[in-house]
């Protein structure tokens, strides 16, 4: 049996004028979508208010995780069968920062303001690339609060990228620019390029090296500098460096200081990085991923004190500040010197004084980014609807926290602190034998469980249980259940082991 020709084909080859209607994604029902939207909108409330309810974590069972390889769907779904899947199949087994009892990674905990701003964007669809519309003045008073938060100039400009990774890449590449003028954007890096070297602490984040390493200098052009016991960067030893590296014909440029490390969170001494800054002539950037927020508590504020010295600050709303993901900002001092390392010209980006191209520079301009979302709306919204004052004591109040978990390890004798407790991040482990191993169990055991998620970090080659406690849920029960948890699994795992190790002595001896 023959086939209906094509359409096309009947009309010799020319396309038919006259569209076919009904092409567009809009329903045909808008009450069908409005009401499934509703139910939407309260079951994701719900999951937020009844979060406690819920295990922090739980594996995912295979059977879920098949589920999500199938054939490109070609045909339409029912979209409330879609929405099951969501809720049975994503819902039950995401990472968990929602939930007061997740300790494991600075990640932040959102927020119901957050997620009601992130839905309006998303009907907005703004591209913030460019143009003259509202959501740029949006993203134009987060960089006005950003520079009045760390007493930057008028003259610094500042944009809303992924995470603090990318944030710390682009100041790598402003700092170059500064360093090697703009021809480097056309020449590439260059033998000039070659003998620059940067610097930061062994206990800088690893995206710094990454960003060295993708900007063309490779990783090694970073020079890590010793620590003191609270995981400082040795300043001394920095100078020392630098001088060293100026004799051996290097060219240092750059200086990245930690506002708040990811292991123990340290801060380093960021006057004194800044005055060194100056008298050296580097670039002064810091890495704030999460601590940089901690400006916002008057309390923790003068632990960063010079941070209003530094060229370049990168900090994650999406971390302390209680943004839902993701929400990672560049601030750079030098308005300039920032547009200089990403602004080009494009015939299909020209500027006008009027209409809808007018508004110039463009975030585009200070960005790798032409097409961008409206990460600005959940961070105004979230800064507006709490104020600074309830975020910074939310921020404050994390630091306690992890000061009550010290105090808890400092009273049981079968746990040790393995770092000192400068902000919100608590280390330690269980004393056992073979410590590494049974704490490594231990922390996979209590994910497991569902009671709480801490993880691990490695302190000078010893394992330890790392307590990032950053979600503005966390109360005093969560690190209870922690202390329990680890007290109740380490005496599990050490007594398994001696069983172990009682059976390897009882076994006959080799022959002698
Ligand atoms: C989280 C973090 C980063 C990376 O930030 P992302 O937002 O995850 O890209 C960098 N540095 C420090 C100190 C961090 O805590």
């Amino acid at each position: 049996m023959l086939r209906e020709a094509p359409p096309q084909s009947k009309s010799s080859g020319t396309l038919d004028p006259k569209p076919t209607p009904s092409e567009t994604l809009d329903p045909k029902d808008w009450d069908d979508i409005r009401a499934l939207g509703h139910r939407m909108l309260d079951d994701m409330i719900d999951y937020v208010a009844d979060i406690r309810e819920r295990p922090v974590w739980q594996p995912i069972p295979d059977g879920v995780r098949a589920r999500f390889h199938t054939a490109l769907p070609r045909a339409a779904s029912d979209l409330g069968e879609v929405y099951r899947e969501f809720t049975d199949f994503i819902v039950p087994y995401a990472t968990g920062n929602v939930h007061p009892g997740f300790m494991g990674w600075v990640h932040g905990g959102g927020s119901a303001v957050g997620m009601l701003a992130e839905m309006l964007a998303a009907g907005l669809n703004a591209n913030l690339g460019g143009r003259d519309h509202m959501p740029i003045e949006v993203e134009r008073q987060i960089v006005e609060w950003t520079r009045q938060m760390f007493g930057f100039p008028d003259s610094a400009s500042g944009i809303f990228v992924t995470g603090t990774s990318m944030a710390n890449l682009m100041a790598v590449l402003v700092a170059r620019t500064a360093a090697l003028g703009r021809s480097v954007r056309h020449h590439g890096l260059g033998g000039d390029g070659a003998v620059l070297t940067a610097y930061a602490s062994t206990a800088s984040h690893g995206c710094i090296s990454k960003a060295m390493d993708i900007a063309g200098f490779g990783s090694d052009a970073l020079h890590c500098v010793q620590v003191d016991r609270y995981h400082r960067i040795d300043v001394e030893a920095l100078r020392a460096k630098i001088a060293l590296d100026r004799w051996a014909g290097l060219k240092p440029f750059l200086v990245v200081g930690s506002a708040g490390t990811v292991d123990i969170g340290a801060i380093d001494d960021l006057a004194a990085l800044s005055a060194l800054c100056r008298e050296e002539g580097l670039w002064f950037h810091v890495d704030g991923a999460f601590g940089a927020l901690g400006i916002l508590s008057p309390e923790l504020a003068p632990r960063l004190a010079g941070i209003e010295g530094a060229d370049s600050i990168a900090l994650d709303f999406h971390k302390w500040g209680q943004v839902p993901y993701d929400a990672g900002f560049l601030l750079v001092r030098d308005g300039v010197r920032h547009r200089d390392a990403f602004a080009a010209p494009a015939a299909y980006l020209r500027r006008e004084i009027r209409g809808l191209a007018a508004n110039s520079p463009w975030p585009c301009d200070l960005g790798p980014d032409l097409s961008r979302g409206f990460r600005a709306l959940k961070t105004w919204f979230t800064l507006k609807a709490y104020g600074t004052e309830k975020l910074g004591a939310v921020i404050a109040r994390t630091c306690a926290l992890a000061r009550y978990l010290e105090a808890r390890i400092l009273a049981e004798p079968q746990l040790e602190l393995m770092a000192p407790v400068q902000l919100n991040i608590v280390c330690f482990r269980y004393r056992a034998p073979e410590a590494n191993e049974v704490n490594g169990d231990i922390v996979i055991d209590i994910q497991e469980s569902g009671v709480a998620v801490p993880s691990t970090t490695l302190l000078g080659g010893e394992l330890a249980i790392r307590a990032a406690i950053v979600n503005h849920r966390t109360d005093v029960g969560d690190i209870d259940a922690l202390i329990s948890a680890v007290l109740e699994f380490g005496a599990q795992r050490s007594s398994s082991r001696d069983d172990r190790v009682l059976q390897v002595e009882q076994s006959p001896p080799l022959a002698m």
